[in-house]
């Protein structure tokens, strides 16, 4: 079996940590024969370099995007109004007008508008729903609305 090295410079599949998708990436730096930080062809970040998932984990992590998979699941899906559902349902038609090069980091001491696009590390990308007053705001994310400080 022939097996082509791979360099730096060389274009790579990765797993997006930004655009949390599967994408070109070129090798940025390496450390013998494994890669180690790349850059997205997508959102230009660059970040450690995250293999993509084997065909078993694709196939998993599309079976828990699936809303009815994740409410079958859940002892109290019960109501068929869920809110959460209806969030979900919300982010899902606003995500093409996202533009992720646009999203800002989300950090707790800066200020945001509403419609803001925000990129959160653990909710991912969102949309802000609504200011709080004092120091609190509505974000609209994947998996439903959220409470997050701001200035
Ligand atoms: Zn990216």
């Amino acid at each position: 079996m022939i097996s082509r090295k791979l360099s730096a410079g060389d274009i790579i599949d990765a797993r997006c940590t930004r655009c949390r998708e599967i994408l070109n990436h070129r090798i940025v730096a390496m450390v013998e024969d494994k890669v180690v930080r790349v850059e997205c062809n997508t959102c230009g970040g660059v970040h450690n370099y995250y293999p993509p998932p084997t065909a078993k984990e694709a196939r998993a992590a599309k079976a828990s995007k699936e809303p009815s998979a994740y409410r079958a699941s859940s002892p109290r899906s019960g109501s068929k109004k869920d809110p959460v559902e209806a969030e979900r349902a919300e982010w899902a038609s606003l995500r093409p007008t996202m533009q992720i090069d646009k999203a800002q980091d989300y950090a707790m001491n800066e200020s945001y508008r509403v419609n803001s696009l925000i990129h959160h590390s653990v909710f991912g990308l969102g949309v802000v729903k609504q200011l709080i007053a004092p120091s609190k705001m509505q974000v609209l994310f994947e998996d439903g609305v959220k409470l997050l400080r701001c200035q």
